[in-house]
């Protein structure tokens, strides 16, 4: 086992999980067997009971593990799928250990952080390495160096570079090189400190990456070289790009790649970038440009939807086309004839998932909108149910039709809880979750878009559109068109609407730069057409 550590200084937010995806990616691209850990020290046990405006989107895998958005990163930035035991947090840590201790496995000793709790993480380290196969496992450590919570994370690392010895493990220091002043000098003191702080507990950096909005000086990679201790070429400059694409080759032309490797005494074979590279040659042509509407509640934290706008990246890597989105507050629509107007101007929309009564309003007339008049849409989960209320009030015309997660007492419950749900009293980790079989109606529009009858898509809800309400949504026009093996609806579409689909899973997870996905791809494709330019490749049956 091999370990490169990404810690990192000064403030959180730097792109610590853009750059250890990055560092993956060289080593992958020179065929080395690589995976990613992420530590988050916080004590929930998983990001799932936390709301987006804390850490941003929340990541499900296929094992339906309800993950930290990096995990996103890493599985769109290496092409792999990872489980839940990639991302490690105080809160399972200590589960683990209390947990043995319950049951005599340390009888007789007093259970203490070191050796009990630096043990735990230690041995999960190792644990995932050899369960993914890896050559190299990277270790990102959330937080900031000096936090209280990430010290015995950092502490456990110390006493496995000591354990696994020279040349196994390279430390690599995320920091921020402020540019300050009326002449906009580039600032190292805060980086400096943040090094000594991590020479304080034990550990010495063996790169550094200093990120910022200018590309650094030799002067000034010199000068963090010498007060930091690591050789000039270990001084690695990240400033800000275009789109987190980009990075991997940022590093590799200062020769991280070969610096990496020969700190682990790895092979140092040319690396692969020929579809990475071709990505983001497709990604800046960009021309012509399309522009959809994204109608959700968290809009102004783009954090808080990354994988859909990642989603939408991958398409503009693909077709050539801009893809520009407008993030529009759900209540500015019922608010503000403005918010109306926009979803009217778009040539698409994604309402998203999300969850409770703020919004929904604003949800359901920007559907109304995109439905009448012919907007392509798709709808991800809540946005899924909501088409089905949309359809349910104006169309089947009931009125008062509703999700029973918004008004519990509706005459009619189009969406309701799942019956395994009803007895549920924790709301951590029971939701319907992760990757589950859909099967898709022959013939259908989903069915053509995929390429196919039968699909596995990651899963993240409670409520369901009630069975009571398919022989009447179908009956007007509704096509439903995806099921479960045991019967839950999964998808439904107008056949008559240029792209109006609703999904109940979430595509976003699954979507690659090399491999967008296919909803995703037929959006935009459809919001090209609407435009009436569409571009040689978009006119393609199929790219993903
Ligand atoms: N709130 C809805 C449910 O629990 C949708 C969840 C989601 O969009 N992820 O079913």
């Amino acid at each position: 086992m091999k370990v490169i550590v990404v810690s990192g200084g000064v403030i959180s937010g730097l792109g610590k999980g853009i750059t250890t995806s990055s560092l993956g990616r060289l080593l992958k691209a020179r065929g080395i067997a690589v995976t990613i850990l992420k530590i988050d020290p916080y004590l929930n046990v998983d990001a799932g009971t936390m709301n987006p405006y804390q850490h941003g989107e929340v990541f499900v895998l296929d094992d339906g593990t309800e993950a930290d958005l990096d995990l996103g990163n890493y599985e769109r930035f290496l092409g792999q799928s990872l489980s839940g035991a990639h991302n490690l947090t105080t809160g399972k840590i200590y589960r683990a250990v209390i947990e043995k201790e319950r049951r005599g496995d340390y009888l007789g000793h007093t259970v203490q952080i070191i050796p009990h709790v630096t043990g735990e993480i230690k041995r999960t380290i190792r644990e995932v390495c050899a369960a993914a196969g890896a050559e190299v496992i990277l270790v990102e450590v959330g937080g900031t160096v000096g936090d209280i919570e990430s010290m015995p994370f950092l502490e456990a690392l110390r006493e496995l570079s000591y354990e696994i010895g020279e040349h196994r493990m390279a430390f690599v220091h995320t920091t921020l090189v402020p540019v300050v002043g009326p002449v906009g000098e580039a600032k190292t003191k805060p980086t400096q400190h943040s090094v000594r702080e991590l020479r304080a507990i034990g550990l010495r950096p063996n790169l550094i990456i200093a990120r910022g909005p200018a590309p650094l000086t030799e002067e000034i990679k010199a000068k963090i070289s010498l007060f930091c201790d690591v050789p000039p070429e270990a001084v690695i400059s990240v400033p800000d790009q275009p789109v987190v694409y980009d990075v991997p080759l940022v590093l590799e032309a200062q020769g991280v790649g070969s610096h990496l490797t020969k700190l682990l005494g790895l092979p140092d074979r040319p690396p692969d970038y020929t579809a990475w590279k071709a990505f983001l040659t497709t990604y800046r042509r960009s021309d012509p440009s399309v522009r959809i509407a994204v109608v959700g509640k968290y809009t102004e934290l783009r954090d808080a939807y990354l994988s859909h706008l990642e989603a939408f990246h991958h398409c503009q890597g693909h077709l050539g086309a801009a893809v520009q989105l407008d993030w529009i507050d759900a209540e500015e629509i019922t608010g503000s004839p403005n918010g109306a107007d926009r979803v009217r101007r778009a040539d698409g929309l994604l309402v998203p998932g999300g969850f409770g009564p703020r919004g929904v309003d604003g949800k359901i007339e920007a559907i109304r909108i995109a439905r009448t008049e012919r907007i392509p849409f798709l709808g991800v989960c809540y946005g899924f149910q909501i088409a089905a209320v949309e359809f349910a009030r104006h169309v089947l015309g009931l009125p008062t039709a509703h999700s029973t997660e918004v008004d519990p007492k509706t005459a009619d419950p189009v969406v309701s809880l799942l019956e395994e749900q009803q007895a549920i009293d924790h709301l951590g980790g029971t939701m319907r979750l992760g990757r589950q079989k859909v099967v898709l109606a022959p013939g259908s529009k989903i069915a053509t878009v995929y390429g196919t009858t039968e699909v596995y898509e990651r899963h993240r809800h409670r409520y369901e559109i009630n069975p009571a309400y398919f022989e009447r949504f179908t009956s007007r026009g509704l096509a439903l068109t995806g099921f479960s093996p045991d019967g839950r609806l999964e998808s439904l579409e107008l056949a008559d609407h240029p792209f109006f689909v609703g999904v109940q899973f979430h595509p976003e997870f699954l979507s690659r730069p090399e491999a967008p996905h296919p909803l995703y791809l037929a959006l935009v494709r459809a919001a090209l057409a609407r435009k009436e330019v569409p571009t040689p490749a978009a006119r393609a049956p199929s790219l993903a």
